[in-house]
């Protein structure tokens, strides 16, 4: 039977070949110095990859509703040559694009920031300027000069983004519109102004421009709407002369996570299924797909006419062409770790992928030619670093042996799998045990290299991933049996005590805090999922929360960390999950300490002082997370003589390491050799 993913659907004027639209992802790329010529290269990849229909980042109509200054705006004909890269690089496929028209209202981080009124939003340090009356025409006049342009420039079509509590978001709800004119007040004066930018472009453009509206159901906020309201306004938006409804959940600022690694897979697709109750037009579900499975189940429930899918994209750009040739296990799956992508843009950085570090960066990567001379390459140990590497190398045509001194492959990635929430990484293992196999990587598992019977001279090139040790502390009595460092604790996890303190602060140490206090038996599943974050399923919640408080999460365990520095535990957590990670260890009672001396460890516990004060904390078990240092002792005893020795990850250095930098290294590494190969030929 044919996937339903694959079933031709018309969207408007636009016939697209399959169900998946690429959805709209700030990349960052505007900030650099080629953002066309690398915004061309990262669509031309995914229309490639077969994708039905692009929708591009934000694109402001004006500059107050920029993001931030520099980023992308589309208001005067001389900018269309530069975006006309873009529409062909899509075309060059036969990919239709849209341009995502965002107008960022009080989220924008720059001092001109306009919004229905000025009410500071909770997680920006400006606040917004009223508009106006005369000003509010102006906006409308502004969006549809900008779909105008957007329609010269070749686009098939607009997003006009009206979710996660961006300027149109902010005129229809409550919360944010106190307006007393005819923009603001009732439901209908809300609704007044999203409604007056459609019609005008429609009246501008015809009726064959393709329109759709990304609207807000959930809006998981206070003083949010209820589903009855979404409904009425998806109502509307068909009225208005939408071509398709794109479901947006949450405001940037709810503390609900949306589409963070603890999100269910296509948690939301319940509430897109009400808003097609209501409308004749398609409807597009968003968050948290991000497999083939999970797509497909949406569209055979009916929850869907379309699916929307960004990270999925950074990850792997050709997700489309695999799934529709039978290939999906060889799909690189987003693992929802936000840890490359988001982050990065919260970091002032160019947005890319931990799994796929040529996300947004296409033009460093080209496509390889096959290398002239084929190079035997030995790797040792088969952690990120180690497995990235190898399919790299091999892909590229070397003849790649990787050895791994344990019975299995993941390194570190085994420990991440088992943390309550971020089962993903499973799929990142899969990915490499299926790309090692597709790409002919010789696996020697059991098989620890050892100085005196490894013959190095056999190969060309010796690559070294053997990763990070737990680091070792010296605090009298840290040999005591009740004293374990992370990996050996996470081997043996049914048997630390009722009472765990951990030392360290970091990733590793939330991660094994959530691990201790985490039932085993509790599902990552929707409804356990709703009712931990206290959300309505409803029709008549404001911002769809619920009015019983979130459930309270019981620990078997009692844990606390502790961290020598002072000030708040977890600042090196990521911008976007570390408040997930805060919160869920608050709802388990996770003590915290910090500013902490360690004195000693006996028989009754962690002897410690703070405040001024001796104090003992009484432990069946302490665990050190307190970092790493590299396990690279084997380079000291090889005799590696002329061959070329690199080391990777955690091998190279255990500073800032995560799978990210560990996957980028082995990446970089692999491209470098075929280039350094390419000079020598
Ligand atoms: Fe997905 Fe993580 Fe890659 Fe972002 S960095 S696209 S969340 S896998």
């Amino acid at each position: 039977m044919k996937s339903p993913l694959f079933q031709p659907i018309q969207l408007g004027s636009l016939t697209l070949p399959n169900r998946i639209i690429m959805g709209s992802m700030h990349t960052a790329l505007e900030h650099t110095s080629d953002p066309f010529g690398r915004l061309a290269a990262f669509y031309q990849e995914r229309a490639k990859g077969g994708v039905g229909l692009i929708i591009t980042g934000g694109v402001s109509p004006n500059k107050a509703g920029q993001m931030s200054p520099g980023a992308m705006v589309l208001e005067s004909a001389t900018q269309l040559p530069e975006f006309k890269r873009l529409t062909q690089a899509a075309h060059k496929f036969g990919t239709k694009i849209a341009l995502q028209i965002l107008h960022a209202g009080r989220y924008a981080k720059q001092d001109k920031l306009v919004a229905p009124s000025a009410i500071q939003s909770p997680i920006n340090k400006f606040t917004p300027r009223a508009l106006s009356h005369e000003a509010i025409l102006e906006t409308i006049n502004d969006y549809t000069q900008c779909a105008s342009l957007a329609k010269q420039a070749g686009f098939d079509g607009i997003e006009i983004l009206g979710s996660e509590g961006y300027l149109l978001n902010e005129f229809t709800a409550e919360k944010t519109n106190k307006r007393t004119d005819q923009w603001g007040g009732d439901f209908t004066k809300r609704s007044r102004l999203p409604l007056a930018i459609i019609k005008a472009i429609r009246q501008a453009l015809g009726p064959d421009f393709y329109i759709q509206y990304r609207m807000s159901i959930l809006e998981l906020v206070d003083g949010g709407w209820t589903l009855d309201e979404a409904q009425q306004f998806a109502v509307l938006l068909e009225g208005a002369g939408v071509d398709l409804i794109n479901t947006g959940i949450g405001w940037h600022e709810a503390t609900i996570p949306t589409i963070a690694m603890n999100v269910p897979r296509a948690a939301f697709s319940w509430a897109t299924a009400k808003i097609k109750q209501v409308v004749t037009i398609p409807v597009a579900a968003a968050n948290r797909i991000n497999s083939v499975n999970t797509a497909e189940a949406i569209l055979e429930r009916g929850d869907a006419d379309m699916v929307y899918l960004s990270r999925p994209f950074l990850a792997d750009p050709q997700f489309v062409i695999k799934a529709q040739q039978g290939r999906s296990d060889e799909i690189n799956t987003c693992i929802a770790c936000n840890q490359s992508c988001l982050d990065h843009l919260f970091e002032n950085k160019t947005v890319s992928c931990l799994v796929n570090p040529r996300a947004c960066h296409e033009t460093f990567y080209p496509d390889t030619k096959p290398p002239e001379k084929i190079q035997k390459i030995a790797v040792i140990g088969a952690g990120p670093a180690g497995l990235a590497f190898s399919i790299e190398a091999s892909k590229q045509g070397h003849d790649v042996c990787l050895f791994e001194s344990s019975n299995q492959i993941g390194g570190q990635l085994l420990y991440a799998k088992e943390i309550p929430g971020k089962e993903e990484f499973n799929e990142l293992l899969r990915y490499f045990q299926v790309m090692l196999k597709k790409h002919k990587v010789t696996l020697h598992l059991n098989t620890p290299i050892q100085a005196n019977t490894f013959d190095v001279s056999s190969f060309d090139h010796l690559v070294v991933a053997t990763g990070i040790q737990p680091k070792k502390l010296s605090i009298p009595g840290i040999e005591h049996p009740m004293v374990l460092n992370y990996e050996d604790a996470f081997n043996a996890i049914d048997t630390i005590g009722q009472t765990a303190l951990i030392i360290g602060a970091g990733g590793i140490a939330y991660d094994m805090a959530e691990r201790l206090t985490h039932p085993t038996s509790q599902k990552n599943n929707i409804p356990s999922f709703n009712q931990h974050w206290g959300i309505d399923t409803g029709n008549h919640q404001p911002g769809a929360l619920s009015r019983q408080p979130p459930a309270t999460a019981v620990s078997h365990r009692h844990v606390t960390l502790l961290q020598r520095k002072p000030g708040k535990l977890g600042r090196t957590l990521g911008k976007t999950t570390g408040w997930i990670h805060q919160l869920e260890l608050k709802k388990r009672h996770v003590s915290m300490f910090s500013d902490i001396r360690y004195i000693k460890i006996d028989e009754q516990g962690l002897h410690i002082e703070r405040l001024g004060e001796t104090e003992l904390l009484p432990a069946d078990n302490i665990i050190i997370c307190a970092g790493q240092d590299s396990n690279n002792s084997l380079i000291d005893t090889l005799q590696t003589g002329a061959i070329n020795v690199h080391q990777i990850g955690g091998a190279r250095s255990p500073t800032k390491l995560d799978a990210a930098r560990a996957i980028k290294e082995a990446i970089d590494l692999a491209y470098t050799l075929n280039s350094m190969e390419n000079k020598r030929c």
